[in-house]
């Protein structure tokens, strides 16, 4: 596996206190859903002023780290990433960390998305659960790798904002869901595959729950200022956990994650 640290640059915005509700219960939550067809999104762009940029993101910052699946370093070619943060921000999205999104959040670095990415090992087939849509643009990564992805954010501005862009983009194989993603998806489940984009203090136990037997689960742990990334596989009487790297990721925040915090404590 990968030895190396993950580059510097991990999300570092925080998690907002507030606009939301974590004692919301995914299965109530209103969905950003799509009536599309489920099967991997074939993302297609008119060429555009960033192509450049992209290739030479996938160059010096993915390949060179070790990142070596075709299919993986083909979705981070062909996403327009600079399309998931503001137009002021258009000129910086292909460089090597992360950016605001709003909200006190982030858009992952472009080498942990691929990362996370090829350490779930998709093939088209699989049925994913994403915690923590944010910019929707690990989502649309996945989008072209996976048969369909589930994803959940808590903040509905943020989601709101993910499903226009990856509306725009037809990724149509992409549902997102508004709640407490801690919690998984249970009508969903079980899954192949889950990935979360921020970090938590353990393991919330309903992701090994959900996946399926040889499913994979990508997660930062950790505290807050620092995390290991890890892979763990569920196995026949188990799980097997593999440390991937150093990373920081804005709070997992929910039941099973940090605790939201209180605005204006007295
Ligand atoms: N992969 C995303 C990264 C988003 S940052 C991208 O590339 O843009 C992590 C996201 O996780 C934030 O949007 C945050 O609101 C969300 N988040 C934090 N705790 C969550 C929870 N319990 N359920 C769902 N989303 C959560």
């Amino acid at each position: 596996m990968h030895s190396e640290r993950p580059a510097r640059g991990m999300p570092r915005g925080q998690a907002s206190e507030s606009d939301t509700d974590t004692s919301l219960h995914v299965e109530d939550s209103p969905r950003l859903g799509h009536g599309g067809s489920f099967k991997p999104a074939n993302i297609r762009v008119k060429k555009d002023i960033y192509e450049r940029a992209r290739g030479r993101m996938v160059e010096t910052q993915i390949m060179e780290r070790g990142v070596k699946s075709k299919e993986v370093l083909n979705a981070m070619l062909t996403v327009p990433r600079h399309l998931f943060v503001a137009e002021a921000l258009y000129s910086q999205a292909y460089n090597d960390y992360p950016l605001p999104i709003g909200e006190k959040q982030s858009i992952s670095q472009p080498y942990m998305v691929a990362l996370m990415t090829e350490a779930l090992g998709l093939t088209g087939s699989e049925r994913v659960l994403e915690i923590g849509a944010g910019s929707g643009y690990q989502s649309a990564v996945l989008s072209m790798l996976a048969y369909k992805v589930y994803s959940v954010e808590r903040i509905h501005a943020i989601a709101a904002m993910a499903r226009k862009t990856l509306d725009g983009l037809h990724c149509s194989n992409v549902i997102i869901k508004i709640g407490d993603g801690t919690l998984g998806w249970r009508d969903e489940a079980p899954f192949d595959a889950i990935i979360s984009a921020a970090a938590s203090p353990r393991v919330p136990s309903s992701y090994i729950e959900q996946l399926k037997p040889g499913g994979r689960l990508v997660i930062p742990i950790g505290t807050e200022e620092s995390q290991e990334l890890l892979r763990i596989t569920k196995t026949a009487n188990g799980t097997v956990s593999e440390v991937l790297g150093g990373c920081r990721f804005v709070k997992l925040i929910g039941r099973h994650g940090w605790q939201q915090p209180r605005e204006n404590p007295r």
